[in-house]
């Protein structure tokens, strides 16, 4: 799960990090009554999107006088803003951040995040701050530093902690505030079930002091249940719909951009199957596990969620009976096949537990479905169908 900026400027500031005062506002009706909080003569205007790379697209705005934050926010709110990181369709802007503005000397970069491949924790530092990092590492590797720690330990140890930071080049005062940013950086990854925290830009201001100018963070959804108060940040409004809907019926379901729809039992079977329709020339218009035991309601959830999706020309089903009956299955597919008018191509490949039950309410159930014998010619036939 993801949240904003400002919520996770928030929680930086509980764990003792520097950042700056800043107050959220989702109408322009409430700059009066909030602005007064802050204490700067100039002002940071930031669109809170679940994306980066919001400067270069005109979401990050400098503001000098205070009559001019007014103008600026409206122009700011309703805005969809296109960056790299929104695909094609941007996002658009419904609340905005208003930060006391920092007077910047230099800008670095500073992030902690879950390392899977080594079961450790990485702290990633470079002196490239405000840059995209994926860039960075790409064209100077040199200038980007990665410690990873091990998780059996209570933290970094002292020589982890200088070796996060010694490409900074700081001293005396800012060199103790950065090792007691990475300190707060790894408690907020243990305590709150982060699976990444970046900060960039990190900046030294014209003061000298190291602030976080800007934060982002994930957190891990299979945590999320025992952290209430992250589940509360989420913002629906910044999922894809289908998406949303999915998590309610408790399915896996990640839309993707092909034409045929599939419905899987466990992630490998989908994985497999999504590589198979590539293998016969089509794409994937989505990956969706509907799990092990899963009734005929939420059958019927996931195949509505299907079709739901305009790109779909197509649906193949592949269904594996352990757990999951092949006749609950078959029986949420025609449910819900007749409720919505069931309009394209409809391939089936059922094997395992009640298969002959499965099969003979598809088959009674007057719908036009093709069943195929094998995963290969289930491909087949959908990839053949929706030509
Ligand atoms: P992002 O583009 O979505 O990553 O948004 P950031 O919060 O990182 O802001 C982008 C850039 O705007 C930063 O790299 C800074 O150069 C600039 N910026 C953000 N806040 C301030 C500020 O308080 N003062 C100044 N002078 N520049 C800022
Ligand atoms: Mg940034």
């Amino acid at each position: 799960m993801n949240i904003h900026e400002h919520q996770a400027k928030d929680i930086l500031r509980e764990f003792g990090a520097p950042v700056s005062n800043g107050v959220v506002i989702f109408s322009i009706e409430e700059i009066e009554k909030k602005i007064s909080e802050l204490k700067s003569k100039e002002y940071v205007l930031k669109a809170q999107i679940h994306a980066g790379g919001r400067g270069k697209a005109g979401g990050v705005k400098l503001i000098k006088n205070k009559s001019d934050l007014n103008i600026e926010a409206k122009k700011m709110f309703g805005k969809t803003l296109i960056t790299h990181q929104t695909g094609p369709e941007g996002k658009k802007v419904k609340r905005v951040y208003i930060e006391e503005a920092s007077d910047i000397l230099k800008e670095f970069y500073l992030s902690c995040l879950i390392d899977r491949d080594t079961s450790k924790i990485a702290f990633i530092s470079s002196t490239e701050g405000g840059m995209d990092i994926e860039k960075v590492a790409k064209e100077t590797p040199e200038k980007i530093f990665t410690t990873k720690i091990d998780l059996k330990t209570n933290g970094p140890s002292d020589e982890e902690l200088e070796k996060i930071v010694s490409i900074f080049k700081f001293e005396n005062e800012q060199k103790t505030s950065a090792i007691k940013l990475v300190k707060s950086l790894y408690d907020i990854l243990i305590k709150k079930d982060a699976s990444l925290i970046e900060i960039n830009p990190l900046i030294v201001n014209k003061s000298n002091k190291i602030i976080c100018l800007d934060a982002k963070m994930n957190f891990d959804d299979n945590a999320i249940f025992r952290r209430p108060e992250i589940l509360k940040l989420r913002d629906f409004n910044e999922e894809e719909p289908a998406e949303i809907e999915a998590s309610k019926h408790d399915l896996a379901y990640i839309k993707l951009n092909g034409s045929i729809g599939c419905m899987v039992n466990g992630a490998g079977l989908a994985m497999a199957t999504m590589d198979i329709i590539k293998l016969y020339g089509q794409e994937p218009a989505n990956f969706l596990d509907v799990g092990g035991g899963a009734s005929k309601d939420k059958v019927n959830a996931a195949f509505k969620l299907i079709l739901a999706d305009d790109n779909v020309k197509g649906i193949l089903i592949n269904i594996f009976g352990g757990i999951m009956r092949c006749d609950v299955l078959a029986q949420g597919v025609v449910d819900a096949a007749k409720e919505v008018n069931l309009s394209v191509p409809l391939v089936v490949r059922l094997a395992g537990t009640n298969f002959k039950e499965g099969k003979e309410i598809l088959d009674k159930s007057n719908l036009k479905i093709l069943s195929a014998s094998d995963l290969n010619d289930a491909a087949k036939k959908i990839v053949e169908a929706i030509k």
